[in-house]
Formats: C-alpha cells, sequence, structure tokens
C-alpha cells in the first residue's frame, strides 16, 4: 500500500464529489483537527512503540501524510527532547525554513523558540530549541565539530529519496554514530518505496509503512513531443480553468526564468479572457515557488484561495516530495527539471536541464490526488516515458563534484576516501578529480593531507576556491576586501532589471562598475552601501535589490567571526586594488580564459569558448586585456563567464605555476616552475596508486 494508484479510466471526478472534497477542505479546520486528519495520526502509537524498541527505523509515507511536520512532533510529546534535540534535516532549505514555520505554528510557539531551524548563514534556533530542522549540509558540518552529535538525541534523515551529495555522506557518519551512541535514535523517512537500500546499510533496519490515502489519477499525455513545454502548460493550465470541474492547478517547470515566463503568460491569457468575454470568468490565483524567492511570497502557496478562486502553482522538483500543496487535483507535467551535474568540459558542476526520471514524474502525477482523484498531464509522450526517462534519479554524490566532501572527510580523517562506507560509492574518476582540483587550490598536499590552508578551508562553509579566495586575502593583506566580495558572491545576484525600466537600470549600473573587474565591481557597490549607512532608497536609486545586499552583510558578519575564532587579522589593501584581483586569481586560476575576438574568450587550459556578459564591467567598459579569470560559467545561449577579472599573464604563471609558464627567462620563475612541476609528478604518482589519473590530470 502507500503507492499512487494510476487508473487511467476510473469513473472519478465526478464533479459533486470533487466539490464535496474541496468544500471540506476549505471549511478551514484547526490546525490539531488538520494535524488529526493526516494518515500518519492514524499509526501514531504503533510508529512510536517500534521507534521506541528499534534505533534505527526506516519510515515510508507517501508525500503529505505527516512525515515531515508530525515525527518531531511525536518524538517531542513521547519526551525524546528531555535529553537532547531532536534534529531534523532537508535536502532544501526552502523546506527547512517553510517547515519549521509551519510547525511552530501548529505547536503555537515562536519560531526560533521551541521550534527553530538552521541553514547555511542563517541560525534561526535558540537555547529552548528543542527541534531543529536544517539542511542536511548543516548536519554535515555540525558533524565536524560535534562527532558523536551529542546535543541530539534523534536525528530524523528527511527525504532521504533525494539522495543529496549530503544526506549519502551522512548515512556513511551517522552509521558510526548509532554505533558508538546506545542512547541515539536515527529515523530515515523515504517517500518512495525503494526503502530496502536503506534498511539494509543499516544493517535490515525495521522498516515502517505509513497507510497510504491516495486517490486515482488519471494520466493524459501528448500525442506529439512538445517543443515549448512552458507554452504548453501554459495553454494547458489555461484549458484546465476554463473548462473543468474546481480543484487547483500544480504545473511543474525547471526554474526561476521559466516560471516567471509562465506566470506573466498566464495572466497575461487570463486579462485577454476577461476582456474578450461577456460573461464573469472566475478568478485565477497565479502563485510561483522556487528556491529563491523570498520567504514571504513563498508562504502564499499554502493559504487558501477564496470561494471561487482557482489556485495555479507554478514550481520547481520542489513540489515534488519536499513541499505539499493541498487541494491540487490537476498536475500539469513538463518532464524536466534541473539537476547539478558535472560537466567535464567546463570542470566545474553546471545545473542544466534533464529529463526526469519516471519515479519522480509519478511522484509529480501523485500530487494530483491527495485530496479527491485527480489528473495529470505530462506534456511529453508515453513512448518518451517508456523508453527515454531513467527508471530513479542518478544519486548527486554520482554526478557532482566532491571537493567539499573530500576537504570534509579529509578532516574527519578518513584517510583513504575509496574506503569510506557510501551506499552508493562515487566514481573514482570522481575523487581522484576533486582532489586534483583540491590539490592544485593548494589544500591537500602531495599525498593527498590537508596542508595548513587545508585545514582553515575546512572551518568555511563555502565552496573551496572561494575559501581559497578569501584565505588567500590574508596573505595578500586584503582581507577586508575579500571578505566583502566573497560574502557578494555567495548570494544571488543583487542587480534588478525590470523590462520596463532596462536602460535606467543599466545606467544606473554603469555608475558602479569598476572597469577591469567584475569582483571589484561588486567590492563597489558594497563599499557605496555601506557608506550611505545601508540605506535602502539608495538601493532602489541604483537597481538593487536590497534584500540581497542585507544577505550579504549577513553573510559577512558569519564568516568574520569565523576568521575571528580562527584568530586571523583582518587588513586593508586601501586602493591598492591589484592586490585583490591577485587574490581572485590565486583561486580561479583553472578558470582563466584567453582574448580571442570581440568579447570573446576561450578557456586556456580547456579551448572551452567564453564570451563577456553584457552585464559585466568587463563589456560595458570596453577594455580588452588578453587575460581573465572567471568565477564560473552559466550555460544560456552561449556559454557567458559569470563575474570576471581582468588579470596579468604573470600573475597566472606565478599563482597557478602547474597550468602556465612564461616564455620568460627570469630564472627564479623558472626554478620556481621547476619545483612545482617535480611535486606535480609526485602527486601524479600517488594517485597513480589509486589508479589511472582522469584526463584533465595529464593534460598541460
Ligand atoms: P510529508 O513530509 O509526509 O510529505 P508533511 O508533514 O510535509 O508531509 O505535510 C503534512 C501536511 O502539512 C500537508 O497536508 C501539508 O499541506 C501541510 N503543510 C506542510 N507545511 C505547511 C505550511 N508551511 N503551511 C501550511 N501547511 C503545510
Ligand atoms: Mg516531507
Amino acid at each position: 500500500h502507500g503507492e499512487i494508484d494510476f487508473k487511467e479510466d476510473a469513473q472519478f471526478a465526478r464533479h459533486l464529489e470533487k466539490e464535496e472534497v474541496v468544500s471540506d477542505f476549505a471549511k478551514s479546520k484547526t490546525l490539531a483537527q488538520q494535524r488529526q486528519y493526516l494518515p500518519i495520526f492514524s499509526v501514531r502509537d504503533v510508529l512510536m512503540q517500534v521507534i521506541r524498541e528499534n534505533q534505527v527505523v526506516v519510515v515510508v509515507g507517501e508525500t503529505g501524510s505527516g512525515k515531515t511536520t508530525q515525527l518531531t512532533q511525536y518524538l517531542h510529546e513521547e519526551g525524546y527532547t528531555r535529553n537532547g534535540v531532536v534534529g531534523c534535516t532537508q535536502p532544501r532549505r526552502v523546506a527547512a525554513m517553510s517547515v519549521a514555520k509551519r510547525v511552530s505554528k501548529e505547536m503555537e510557539t515562536k519560531l526560533g523558540d521551541t521550534v527553530g531551524y538552521a541553514i547555511r548563514f542563517e541560525d534561526v534556533t535558540g537555547p529552548n530549541t528543542v527541534i531543529k530542522y536544517m539542511t542536511d549540509g548543516v548536519l554535515l558540518r555540525e558533524t565536524l565539530k560535534d562527532r558523536d552529535l551529542d546535543r541530539y538525541s534523534v536525528i530524523v534523515m528527511d527525504e532521504a529519496h533525494e539522495r543529496s551529495i549530503s544526506t549519502d555522506v551522512l548515512f556513511g557518519i551517522l552509521k558510526k554514530v548509532v554505533a558508538r551512541r546506545r542512547d541515539f535514535k536515527l529515523i530515515v523517512t523515504s517517500a518512495t518505496l525503494n526503502a530496502e537500500k536503506f534498511s539494509s546499510f543499516f544493517g535490515s533496519a525495521q522498516v515502517f509503512t505509513i497507510p497510504g490515502r491516495t486517490f486515482p489519477v488519471q494520466i493524459t499525455y501528448s500525442k506529439t513531443p512538445s517543443e515549448d513545454y512552458v507554452e504548453a502548460a501554459v495553454k494547458q493550465a489555461m484549458k484546465i480553468h476554463i473548462t473543468s470541474a474546481p480543484g487547483d492547478i500544480l504545473i511543474f517547470l525547471t526554474g526561476q526564468d521559466e516560471i516567471e515566463a509562465a506566470c506573466y503568460a498566464l495572466s497575461e491569457r487570463m486579462e485577454q479572457l476577461a476582456s474578450n468575454t461577456k460573461q464573469a470568468v472566475s478568478q485565477l490565483l497565479i502563485l510561483p515557488i522556487y528556491s529563491q524567492l523570498p520567504a514571504d511570497l513563498q508562504a502564499k502557496i499554502f493559504q487558501k484561495a477564496e470561494d471561487g478562486v482557482r489556485k495555479c502553482v507554478i514550481a520547481t522538483n520542489i513540489a515534488e516530495t519536499s513541499l505539499t500543496v493541498d487541494g491540487i487535483f490537476y498536475v500539469i507535467d513538463s518532464g524536466y527539471a534541473k539537476m547539478k551535474v558535472y560537466n567535464s568540459r567546463m570542470g566545474m558542476d553546471a545545473l542544466q536541464v534533464f529529463p526526469v526520471s519516471r519515479a519522480a514524474a509519478n511522484q509529480r502525477a501523485g500530487r494530483a490526488g491527495r485530496t479527491g482523484p485527480g489528473t495529470c498531464y505530462r506534456l511529453y509522450t508515453e513512448c518518451a516515458f517508456e523508453n527515454e526517462l531513467l527508471p530513479s534519479p542518478v544519486p548527486e554524490i554520482q554526478r557532482t563534484n566532491l571537493g567539499n566532501v573530500v576537504l570534509l572527510l579529509k578532516s574527519l580523517k578518513v584517510e583513504n576516501l575509496l574506503d569510506f562506507d557510501f551506499m552508493d560509492p562515487p566514481p573514482q574518476e570522481n575523487i581522484l578529480n576533486s582532489m586534483y582540483q583540491l590539490w592544485i587550490l593548494g589544500a591537500l598536499d602531495n599525498v593527498g593531507n590537508l596542508t595548513d590552508l587545508g585545514w582553515k578551508m575546512v572551518e568555511f562553509p563555502l565552496d573551496p576556491p572561494l575559501a581559497k579566495m578569501l584565505l588567500m586575502g590574508e596573505l595578500l593583506g586584503c582581507l577586508e576586501e575579500l571578505l566583502t566580495i566573497v560574502s557578494m558572491l555567495s548570494v544571488p545576484s543583487v542587480f534588478f532589471r525590470p523590462k520596463d525600466r532596462a536602460e535606467e537600470s543599466d545606467a544606473a549600473r554603469e555608475e558602479l562598475l569598476v572597469p577591469e573587474s567584475d569582483h571589484l565591481t561588486l567590492l563597489n557597490i558594497y563599499q557605496t552601501w555601506t557608506a550611505r549607512q545601508f540605506r535602502g532608497d539608495w538601493c532602489n536609486n541604483h537597481f538593487l535589490n536590497l534584500k540581497g545586499l542585507l544577505k550579504a552583510r549577513e553573510v559577512r558578519s558569519q564568516l568574520l567571526d569565523i576568521l575571528k575564532t580562527l584568530k586571523i587579522p583582518i587588513m586593508s589593501c586601501g586602493c591598492n586594488k591589484d592586490t585583490v584581483r591577485k587574490a581572485v586569481c590565486s583561486a580561479y586560476f583553472q578558470n582563466a580564459a584567453r582574448l580571442k575576438g570581440i568579447r570573446e574568450y576561450e578557456n586556456c587550459r580547456s579551448g572551452m569558448p567564453c564570451h563577456l556578459h553584457p552585464s559585466s564591467a568587463l563589456y560595458a567598459s570596453g577594455l580588452t586585456r588578453e587575460y581573465v579569470v572567471y568565477h564560473e560559467v552559466i550555460l544560456t545561449t552561449k556559454e557567458y563567464m559569470q563575474c570576471a577579472t581582468i588579470v596579468e599573464p604573470h600573475w597566472l604563471a606565478d599563482l597557478g605555476p602547474m597550468f602556465f609558464s612564461m616564455k620568460d627567462t627570469d630564472t627564479s620563475l623558472l626554478a620556481r616552475k621547476k619545483i612545482c612541476k617535480e611535486e606535480k609528478t609526485v602527486m601524479e604518482e600517488e594517485m597513480e596508486n589509486f589508479r589511472k589519473l582522469p584526463e584533465e590530470v595529464e593534460r598541460k
């Protein structure tokens, strides 16, 4: 049981039946009543008994059955919080925040008091917090400080089926905690039925299934592959709204851009419809949800629409299992999602659009059958579903860069990463490649141990190159400046460019540009904002996102705290901004590019073309120099460099000697190069011990 029932031809959706269910829900029950209505409530006592009797329990239940919001509360009611915190991990930040908010409301306490959450750079917990929601990344970092997680009496590893990289590493670490601490409980929850794998990883742990309460979902496929699924989704939603019985709509697209485009198109068509028809058209409440959406707007998707208004939620795969919106009767599935995948050509992880797996598609469809029989419109053909989709998603650990994981595990004294207890070990090439990248950054020495720099880098919740860049600020005497730049790079872009005021906003941005560097531009913006007493009207006038800047300030103060605990003095380089560019260069020399044509560069190592983005300071200034380094490449219509800075060629030879040489007779430089080359040979031999090296390493 618990499986979605896909009845193609059930005679469901009888108008009356549906209206009944909808209004039943709309007559807002009290929160306590809502809690008792959840499927998990009916098995509460048995489940608590199973948990009492077993140290590790795998809990399987349909999405929306109450695992995330109820389990922690039950554990609290049963007394598990008397001598420790009940922690619950989420792969997504949005879910951690939103669920903590919901639970604090159900428990009638202020968020951050009994119930709190922690995500990277944001800790909303207090001394009273006994139920703590957090991202799996946050808990993973906590294991660095407290190997046995002594603060916690129970950890609920939620959404384990998502198989995020941090969850996968936590599996291995928590298995050891379970063995060492008899008083510790581990609960692993999954929305899918392949829980056997989790169970056997923990030595045949007890599996508990929450009986499902789902309704049949009728699946409709497109007859032909659709060329533009955003447009197809908008059309389908309008058709449902005009011709079908009440019930809310949920559309799955891949990201912010598509979601905004769909929202815009839908509201336009609703306006047209209203002006073209004499009869009153019932309202459509259009609600986007994606991870970068401000929290107050995110909360809106859960609110009940007024009578006679239909809700249309347009979401990324965040609504697949992490968040449950009640009252959905229609799902429109584009069949695609963005996934982070290591792109060997770019030499880094890139978010790219991929077809979803069959398991994910079925999860999406299931969203329509929670409150009554529903319909799912798949915007792809049945043939594509059967033949082109993978049965289940590839775990993140097998497809992304492992730099952070390697650093973390090394600092946990896992000597040989190939020995770590992974549920599904990452490909060896992946580990070796990540080790190699850490080595060129100077975080690992020639035999693969953490260097002093590496040990310091572990302290920062940043990707290795960013951490290195920050710490180079210490060496080069410009930490003050780097601190700001790293913080600005850790928040979403602060630039704001409304379609109808594009020129005006471009002009305002140009005032703040530093011609030779986007990094220095970010610094300039932050410094100017600081000089304006962090004022919001200044941001508005310059088309900058105040919330983004505030977030950067928050990140900055947290990084500053870490630097203080490490007793690293903060120095400023004053007007000598070249040192800042040097620090950027020292951490991003793998991303060095050479000028090829007008505003066109190519990566020095891989030859991948990369273009200046129109929003770049270098683009606007027209300044052309032979070499730049960039923060990352984003793939849209072309490969665009995101955040680029002009560098001197001899910096590349100095700071990234394993890649670059100068046709120069400078002996000291040559001597240094020779040493580096020798070191590289040693490292290569060392890695050879594991296996043949990745192709990348052999290329100079
Ligand atoms: P599961 O984890 O099993 O998928 P949840 O505990 O997340 O289930 O959800 C249980 C119920 O709580 C759902 O009906 C969902 O709609 C509701 N819920 C969860 N979060 C919120 C929220 N932020 N606002 C309103 N309702 C919510
Ligand atoms: Mg959940």
